[in-house]
């Protein structure tokens, strides 16, 4: 069966609105009609072929659509279905088996290969293997084949392009200060970096009861949305020392800091802002593999700080997102604030305006 797809034919793009080939389900799989994806930077972090990418290459791992036909083995949704799509897991590992399936072992072949282990493929182009299966989806494409391991089913009145971000980037920033950090009411949190994960950190941080909640952000317009949707203080980090400003406004420390900047600079600040008992979690992957977070040994085993780093906010399929599900029906997540939709059509465009500024959460819509 032939789909239109945004296809990667070299690294960094653009990407090209094409037709591809896409395989029919296989044993545990099914096919999805998308009907909106977000944009998360993953993507073009895989893109520029840093991990391996194989080109041509149809990415993608924010999805939400119909289900068009079910493989075999597959009873949990059915055709006519509305499903919301995030990470992919193996089911069968030690992390699997104790619910904690963004720590899967297989967590790299299944979601950022995007190639089977034999280097074959389901989608194709021309009678040639076009890399797939990114996320356990490649859902920047009008049809995707995506796994019962990594599909939640949906009301039927669900309204997928508001539910899509939710698969990678929200949960991301949520699960962060929810699970992965544990926030328990009334206490403070420091966010590093208000994109859609760290502001999505600041909803966490609503939604767990939060006393006070602290952003850092370069970026004006975004600090004015965080503060819109959660945060009780600001801090531009070119207005002076950012632990010296936390500090004025948490004489004790923070109880939690949350990185979603990757950026060294700012994440070594982290270790200075927490108080006794203090937890830094770590989502912004920094831009070299060999970034080091130095700690002082003595201050930190003293005050019993925790850091630790955090893979899509610890989030499940069975638990944690049928929860954000319904914290978003009920107006508890707005994270509409700051998403912005464009036509599947205009990938490039919504690219460039994130880079730009013009926009923090990109949502691609089909017709
Ligand atoms: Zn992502
Ligand atoms: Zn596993």
């Amino acid at each position: 069966m032939e789909a239109l797809a945004a296809v990667l034919n070299q690294p960094n793009g653009p990407f090209e609105i094409e037709p591809v080939e896409i395989a029919d389900p296989q044993e545990g799989e099914l096919r999805v009609a998308i009907k909106a994806v977000g944009i998360c930077h993953t993507d073009l972090v895989l893109g520029s072929g840093a991990m391996g990418l194989q080109f041509p290459a149809v990415l993608g791992h924010e999805g939400a659509g119909v289900v068009e036909a079910v493989g075999p083995g597959v009873t949990s949704v059915q055709p006519g279905d509305k499903v919301l799509l995030t990470f992919n897991s193996c089911g069968s590992c030690k992390r699997c088996e104790a619910g904690e399936p963004a720590y899967c072992l297989q967590f790299f072949p299944l979601n950022m290969q995007c190639v089977r282990e034999d280097g074959s493929t389901r989608l194709s182009k021309g009678g040639q293997p076009v890399a797939d299966n990114c996320f356990g989806q490649s859902s920047f494409a009008a049809k995707a084949i995506a796994n019962v391991r990594n599909v939640v089913k949906l009301d039927p009145d669900a309204d997928l392009a508001a539910l899509a971000p939710l698969g990678c980037g929200i949960q991301t920033g949520v699960g962060a200060v929810m699970r992965s950090l544990n926030a328990r009411k009334g206490e403070s949190l420091v966010v590093i970096g208000g994109g859609a994960v760290g502001l999505s950190a600041i909803l966490g941080g609503k939604l767990a009861g939060c006393a006070q909640i602290i952003l850092i952000e370069p970026q004006e317009s975004r600090r004015a949305i965080a503060l819109e949707v959660g945060a009780d203080h600001v801090i531009d980090p070119a207005a002076g020392d950012t632990i010296e400003a936390v500090r004025a406004i948490l004489p004790e420390g923070a109880d939690m800091v949350v990185d979603s900047s990757g950026f060294m600079p700012a994440v070594e600040k982290s270790v200075g802002m927490i108080g006794n008992l203090g937890r830094v979690g770590l989502i912004g992957v920094p831009g070299s593999l060999d970034a080091v977070l130095p700690v002082p040994m003595v201050q930190w085993l003293t005050m019993g700080g925790t850091v630790r780093g955090i893979v899509e906010g610890d989030s499940d399929i069975v638990g944690f997102l049928p929860e954000l599900i319904a914290h978003q029906a009920a107006g508890r997540l707005p994270y509409d604030r700051f998403v912005t939709r464009y036509p599947f059509e205009q990938i490039n465009q919504a690219i460039d305006d994130a880079h730009h500024g013009k926009c923090i959460k990109a949502v691609l819509t089909f017709d």
